[in-house]
């Protein structure tokens, strides 16, 4: 009799466990575990899906590491500056960081999606891939670099060099400070000014936002910021703080303080940056060919601790001048600069 009751228990533990733990979920838990491990046993392939590709706005970008397995170019890369140069032969392309321009020796030409650096890497859009490889073969791009581009060349052969460039704001002259000419530190971000300003007390003329910058000499349109949306206070105190980290300020955050620019590459291999506007002309667009004593935009005060606080304060133009992507500047003294410049303009 007791034997039989056991045996009734039993039954009744192994139904109920039955019941309540089918040996479906056992076989479901098994095939997720087999799927678990199947995951666990290819990581590789899943970890190379995520550092391979970006994804930003529907375009799907390729990191630079894995281009470069592909591409058998000799390669340059600062990765302070956000600045990558590759050399085929006698071609060098230099791509920048956060920047919609290209440099195919010396010379600057549009590029609609530049590259962008995250984890560790910089990563290349479909579109500048193609427009890489297409230039990177172009011979007809191989130019003889002049002198004055190279090394330092005596100072009537720059000016000579320069002489067909015209004062990009009516009746101004050259600024008769010396911390508004090249060359001069800027503390503030460990560097030096890269360009000339104009600004309303040293210039000659009044400047106020309604005053217009003129195209300095014919050339094509390389960048133009229609869309340019002010730094807030934060960004621009963020990028201040790299060049107080990396003791100068990388090329792509200084790229950030220029404000809203226009990119003109002239003849001759000069190009010409204008930079702090306050608005940019309606007509120009990128890849646009124009004349000298075109309108540019207005003077402003985009990119400076002025302008990201909405004021009018500290207008002024600020132009940068590169002779086949150089400093025209570099080789000069102080005095010697000035003399150029009061010369050109
Ligand atoms: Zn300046």
């Amino acid at each position: 009799m007791k034997s039989k009751l056991w045996l009734y228990i039993i039954a009744s533990v192994v139904t109920l466990l039955i019941i309540f733990f089918p040996p479906y979920t056992v076989w479901f838990q098994t095939s997720n575990f087999a799927a678990d491990l199947e995951k666990k046993e290819t990581p590789k392939e899943s970890n190379e899906d995520v550092s391979n590709s970006l994804e930003k706005k529907g375009t799907d970008y390729k990191s630079l590491s894995e281009l470069l397995k592909e591409w058998k170019y000799e390669v340059n890369i600062n990765s302070l500056d956000g600045e990558i140069e590759l050399i085929n032969g006698k071609i060098r392309v230099t791509l920048y960081q956060e920047t919609p321009v290209l440099k195919v020796n010396g010379e600057f030409a549009p590029l609609s999606k530049p590259p962008l650096k995250e984890n560790q890497d910089f990563w290349l859009a479909p579109e500048t891939i193609k427009e890489v490889e297409r230039v990177i073969n172009d011979q007809s791009k191989i130019k003889e670099i002049p002198a004055v581009a190279k090394q330092r060349v005596p100072v009537k052969q720059m000016i000579r060099y320069l002489s067909f460039l015209e004062v990009p704001i009516k009746g101004a002259h050259v600024s008769t400070k010396e911390s508004q000419l090249p060359g001069a530190p800027r503390a503030y971000r460990n560097g030096y000014h890269e360009g000339i300003d104009w600004y309303d007390y040293t210039s000659g003329v009044k400047i106020t936002k309604k005053t217009p910058v003129y195209s300095i000499a014919d050339g094509i349109v390389v960048r133009v910021d229609h869309d340019y949306k002010e730094l807030t206070a934060k960004e621009r105190a963020r990028l201040l703080k790299l060049s107080s980290i990396y003791d100068r300020t990388p090329e792509y955050a200084l790229d950030k303080l220029r404000g809203r620019s226009v990119w003109v590459q002239c003849e001759k291999g000069v190009l010409a940056r204008y930079v702090h506007l306050d608005l940019v002309s309606k007509d120009l667009k990128v890849g646009d060919r124009i004349k000298q004593g075109d309108y540019i935009g207005n003077v402003g005060n985009s990119g400076t601790s002025e302008g990201v606080l909405g004021n009018s304060e500290g207008l002024h133009l600020h132009l940068d001048l590169l002779i086949y992507g150089e400093w025209f500047w570099e080789n000069y003294t102080m005095k010697e600069r000035r003399k150029i410049l009061e010369n050109i303009f």
